[in-house]
C-alpha cells in the first residue's frame, strides 16, 4: 500500500474531513492508524508502530482488534483526544470496486453516551459558552443522561464559578469570547484551565443570532414556541444551547430523542458557593489528597444507584432557595426515619435497580444492546413493589413513587421478544424468544432440522461405512466434511468426493451433506438478520417511552437520595432544621460531620452557636489546633446541608436562608493563574467583600497572615470592620492576632469567642470547647513541641518570645493588647 492505493486516497479523504480528530480507520477486524495519527496512537496507547511501503514513502501504522476498541477509545479520550471512527458502509459483497467508509462516529469526552468510559456516580458534561454584548451564554448537556440546561450570566467571575460546579469534561468556547475582539470581558482558555485542569476546550464559529438559534432548537425539540420550556427570552443562551445540539449531532450521527428537553436556570436560585468555598468546604473531594475520603459527599452517599450519587452530588452543589421545595426534602426524610422497616425495605428494592437514566439515553440514542434492554425491563419490575410499599406515604416526594407509571405494554413486549440472559452483541442472533416472530420460528426449525441431520449422520455413516472412527467436522473454509483417518481409506464409500488431504486423514463431502450444509447456513444467516432486525425494532419501541422512562428515573433516583440522607440522619444522630425565615442562626449541639465520623462519633466536642443581631460577626480566637477552623466549617457545612434538604449534625437547628457561602482559609499559592499566595489571599477577600451580602455566611479564617505582621493586622481589621458595618453578612472571623478580638469593644455585632484549654504547667490539653471572650495567646510553641520540634529549638523559641515581649513592653505597647494601628 503506498501513496498511490485506492484505499490510502480514500483514507486521506475521510481524514482531511477530521482532521482535530484521531482517525480509527476499519481494514477487516482491525482499526488502523497511519501518519501522524499512527505515531501519537502508538505512544499514548503504547502500540508498536510499524510500516507500509518504502523508503520515503513509508507510511507509519500501527491498529488495534476491532473488538477492543472501546479500551482505547476510552484512553485517548480521557486524555483529552478527539477520536473518529470510520467504518465500511456498505456490503462488501455488494460492493463494486473499493467499498465505501465514512465516519460514523465521533468520540469525545463531553459527549459519550453509553460506554464505560463514562464514570458511574459522576456525570459527563459538555459545556458551551457563548457571548454578545457583554453577556455570557452557557448551556450544559450530559448526552448520556439527557440533561440539558441553559442560563445567562453577567460577569466572568460568576462564569468561571459556574463552570467549576458543573465540572464539565469538555467546552466548547464561541469564537465571540476572543480577547482581541472583546477588549473585557474576555475568557482566555488558560484561565478555564487553571480553574477546571485536564479539560479538553475548543474554541468554535458561533455561527447563531436569536432567531437562528430559536429555529434551530424549535426544530430539534419539534415544537412551535420555544416558551413551553420559558427560554424564549434567553437571547445568547439559546445560542449556546444551538451549538451545543450541533456539536453533538456532528459527533454522534444518531437520534438524540432522550435529550427532549432544556431547563433554563438563574444561578441566583440556588445558594451560591463559589470554587474556593467549594474546595475549602471538601464538598465533593477533599483538599489533602482530592479523593472522596474526607468529603462531605463521602458521609452523604449511601445511595444505592449510581443514578441516586449522581442526583446526591447536584443537590450538595446546588442548595435550594425555596424553603416549600427544602421542606418537602425534609417531609420525605423524616417520614422514611418514622418508618425504618418502609426504609429498609425500599432500600432492598433499589438494590435491584439498574442505571434506568443512562439506559434510556443508550436506548434512545439506538446504542443499547438487548443487555441492555433486558436490564431496563428487570427495573420496571420493580415499581409495582415501589408503589405498594409507598402507597400509605403521606410526604409529597414519597407519593411521587406511588405514583409511577408501569409501562405495562413495555414490560410485555420486552418480556415475549428478548430472552432472559442474551449476548452483548447483537448481529449474531441468540436475542429473540421462540414464538415471538412466525418468519424466525420457521427459519429456526429448518437450521435446527439440518443440524439434527447432521448430527445423525456420523453415526449413520459409520454403520453403513464400518469406520467406526469416522466424523463429521465443520471449519470456516470448507464447512461440513466427514473425515477419515489414513488407515481406512479403503473403506471409503464411492458417494464420497474428497475435497481435502491431511497428514494422517482425507476430508470428504457428499451432495446431500452439501444441500444441507447450504440449508443450514443460509438459515443461520437469514436468523441473525432478521433477528437484528426485530431487535431494532423493539429499541425504537422502547425509545417511544423514553419521557416516561425519564421520570421514573427521575422519581427513582430521588427516592434513593432521601433514603440514602435519612440513613445517614438516623445513624448519626442529626437533626431536622427549622428554616425560619428570621436571619437569625441558633445551633445547639452542632458537630462537623466529617471530623466527627473520622474521629468517632463519641469522640467529638459540641457546641453551640448563636448569630443574631448582637452576634452577626464572631471573632474567634484561641490556640493552634483548639478547633477554630472545624467550628467555622461546621457551621458553613450545617447552613449548606440545611439548604440541600438534608437533616444536619446538631441537637437543635434554626437557620435563615443563607444566599451565599463564602471562604477564605489558609494559605495556598496559585502558581498556575500567576498569583502569589498573598495575592490570591487579597483577590479572594476582595471578592467576598464585593459580592457577600447581609444574607450571606462569611468564613473567613487566618486573614491577612501572608505579609508583614502590621500590614496583615491592619488589613484583617479594617475588612472585619467593613464587613460588620456596611455588608453585615454572617461572619466567623478566626484569628491569632488577638489585637484583634478589641474590635468587639467597639462595634455592636462583633462578638468574641475562644476556645478553651486546660494549661498544666507546659503542657496544654485541647477541649475544644467554644466559650464567650478572647484569648489572650495561641501557644504556638506548646504545639510545636507536641508536633515533635527537636527541645533546642523549642527552648530557644521561648528564649525569643520572652525577648520579644520585653521589647514591645518598651516601645509602650503589649504584643497581646493594644496594638496602635487598630486604636488609630
Ligand atoms: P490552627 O489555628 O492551627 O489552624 P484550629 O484551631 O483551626 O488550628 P482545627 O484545624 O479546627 O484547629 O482543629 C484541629 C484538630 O482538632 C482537628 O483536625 C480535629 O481532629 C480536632 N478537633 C477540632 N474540633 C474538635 C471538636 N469539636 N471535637 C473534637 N476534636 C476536634
Amino acid at each position: 500500500m503506498t501513496d498511490q492505493t485506492p484505499m490510502i486516497k480514500q483514507y486521506r479523504e475521510i481524514k482531511s474531513q477530521h482532521k482535530d480528530a484521531i482517525l480509527f480507520f476499519r481494514l477487516g477486524d482491525f482499526y488502523e492508524m497511519f501518519y501522524d495519527d499512527a505515531e501519537l496512537g502508538s505512544r499514548e496507547l503504547g502500540l508498536t508502530l510499524t510500516g507500509r511501503g518504502i523508503s520515503e514513502n513509508r507510511m507509519p501504522m500501527c491498529g488495534i482488534p476491532f473488538h477492543a476498541a472501546e479500551n482505547y477509545i476510552g484512553k485517548l479520550v480521557e486524555k483529552g483526544y478527539k477520536v473518529a471512527i470510520c467504518e465500511q458502509v456498505e456490503d462488501p459483497k455488494l460492493a463494486k470496486g473499493l467499498v465505501k467508509r465514512d465516519v460514523i462516529k465521533i468520540y469525545t469526552p463531553g459527549t459519550i453516551i453509553g460506554t464505560s468510559m463514562l464514570t458511574d456516580k459522576t456525570n459527563n458534561y459538555l459545556l458551551v459558552v457563548s457571548f454578545e454584548k457583554g453577556k455570557f451564554g452557557l448551556a450544559y448537556t450530559d448526552a448520556s443522561t439527557g440533561e440539558f440546561k441553559v442560563t445567562e450570566i453577567d460577569t466572568l467571575k460568576d462564569l468561571l464559578d459556574e463552570i467549576n460546579r458543573i465540572k464539565p469534561s469538555e467546552i466548547l468556547l464561541s469564537d465571540m469570547i476572543d480577547e482581541k475582539r472583546n477588549r473585557e470581558p474576555c475568557l482566555p482558555a488558560g484561565r478555564v484551565h487553571s480553574q477546571v485542569p485536564s479539560i479538553r476546550i475548543e474554541s468554535y464559529k458561533d455561527k447563531y443570532d436569536q432567531s437562528e438559534a430559536e429555529e434551530k432548537l424549535s426544530k430539534f425539540f419539534k415544537i412551535k414556541s420555544l416558551a413551553s420550556f420559558g427560554i424564549e427570552n434567553y437571547s445568547v443562551g439559546l445560542s449556546a444551547a444551538a451549538a451545543a445540539l450541533d456539536y453533538l449531532e456532528d459527533n454522534q450521527k444518531t437520534a438524540l430523542g432522550h435529550i427532549n428537553k432544556i431547563t433554563p436556570y438563574a444561578i441566583g436560585q440556588y445558594m451560591l458557593i463559589d470554587a474556593q468555598t467549594r474546595r475549602n468546604l471538601e464538598l465533593v473531594q477533599s483538599i489533602k489528597d482530592k479523593s472522596l475520603k474526607g468529603a462531605l459527599l463521602w458521609v452523604l452517599d449511601r445511595c444505592e444507584t449510581n443514578m441516586g450519587s449522581r442526583l446526591l452530588r447536584n443537590w450538595l452543589l446546588m442548595p435550594l432557595m425555596e424553603i416549600d421545595k427544602i421542606n418537602a426534602r425534609f417531609d420525605a426524610i423524616d417520614e422514611l426515619i418514622g418508618d425504618t422497616i418502609l426504609k429498609a425495605e425500599l432500600t432492598q428494592r433499589l438494590k435491584n435497580l439498574y442505571d434506568i437514566e443512562r439506559l434510556t439515553s443508550k436506548i434512545a440514542t439506538e446504542q443499547g444492546n438487548a443487555k441492555d434492554i433486558v436490564s431496563l425491563n428487570e427495573s420496571l419490575k420493580e415499581i409495582p413493589f415501589f408503589k405498594t410499599l409507598t402507597s400509605k406515604c403521606k410526604s409529597k416526594m414519597l407519593k411521587h413513587v406511588n405514583d409511577l407509571p408501569e409501562l405495562l405494554e413495555l414490560k410485555e413486549l420486552i418480556n415475549k421478544a428478548i430472552k432472559i440472559d442474551p449476548p452483548f452483541t447483537i448481529k449474531e442472533g441468540g436475542i429473540i424468544n421462540d414464538s415471538y416472530d412466525n418468519e424466525l420460528d420457521e427459519l429456526r426449525k429448518i437450521a435446527y432440522g439440518g443440524k439434527s441431520w447432521i448430527a445423525e449422520l456420523e453415526n449413520k455413516e459409520r454403520i453403513a461405512s464400518g469406520i467406526k472412527s469416522l466424523k463429521v467436522g465443520f471449519n470456516k473454509v470448507f464447512g461440513y466434511y466427514i473425515e477419515v483417518t489414513t488407515a481406512n481409506l479403503s473403506q471409503v464409500p464411492a458417494n464420497y468426493i474428497r475435497k481435502q488431504t491431511l497428514t494422517n486423514c482425507e476430508r470428504y463431502i457428499t451432495p446431500d451433506l452439501k444441500e444441507k450444509e447450504s440449508l443450514i447456513l443460509n438459515a443461520d444467516e437469514r436468523i441473525k438478520e432478521l433477528e437484528y432486525k426485530i431487535f431494532c425494532d423493539v429499541r425504537e419501541k422502547a425509545a417511544g417511552f423514553t419521557k416516561e422512562l425519564q421520570y421514573i428515573a427521575e422519581i427513582l433516583s430521588q427516592l434513593d437520595v432521601l433514603i440514602s440522607l435519612a440513613q445517614v440522619a438516623q445513624e448519626n444522630n442529626y437533626c431536622r432544621p427549622l428554616i425560619s425565615g428570621s436571619t437569625d442562626i441558633l445551633i445547639t449541639g452542632s458537630r462537623h460531620p466529617v471530623v466527627e465520623k473520622m474521629l468517632g462519633n463519641h469522640n467529638f466536642v459540641k457546641n453551640d452557636i448563636l448569630m443574631n443581631n448582637e452576634s452577626s460577626f464572631l471573632l474567634i480566637t484561641g490556640p493552634n489546633m483548639a478547633g477554630k477552623s472545624t467550628y467555622m466549617r461546621q457551621t458553613a457545612l450545617i447552613c449548606l446541608l440545611a439548604q440541600m434538604g438534608s437533616f444536619v449534625p446538631a441537637d437543635n437547628a434554626i437557620l435563615p436562608l443563607i444566599d451565599k457561602i463564602f471562604t477564605r482559609i489558609g494559605a495556598m499559592d496559585d502558581i498556575y493563574s500567576g498569583q502569589s499566595t498573598f495575592m490570591l489571599e487579597m483577590t479572594e477577600t476582595a471578592n467576598i467583600l464585593n459580592n457577600a451580602t447581609e444574607n450571606s455566611l462569611i468564613i473567613l479564617d487566618e486573614i491577612g497572615r501572608g505579609t508583614a505582621t502590621f500590614d496583615g493586622m491592619s488589613i484583617a481589621a479594617a475588612v472585619a470592620e467593613f464587613i460588620n458595618n456596611n455588608i453585615k453578612a454572617k461572619t466567623l472571623f478566626a484569628t491569632h492576632y488577638h489585637e484583634i478580638t478589641q474590635l468587639a469593644e467597639k462595634h455592636k455585632g462583633m462578638k468574641n469567642l475562644n476556645i478553651q484549654i486546660k494549661e498544666e504547667g507546659d503542657q496544654i490539653t485541647f477541649l475544644h470547647k467554644i466559650v464567650e471572650g478572647s484569648a489572650d495567646r495561641s501557644y504556638g510553641i506548646q504545639v510545636a513541641r507536641l508536633a515533635g520540634l527537636p527541645n533546642d529549638v523549642i527552648s530557644r523559641a521561648k528564649e525569643i518570645y520572652t525577648t520579644l515581649e520585653m521589647v514591645e513592653n518598651d516601645l509602650g505597647f503589649d504584643h497581646r493588647s493594644n496594638v496602635p494601628v487598630i486604636n488609630a
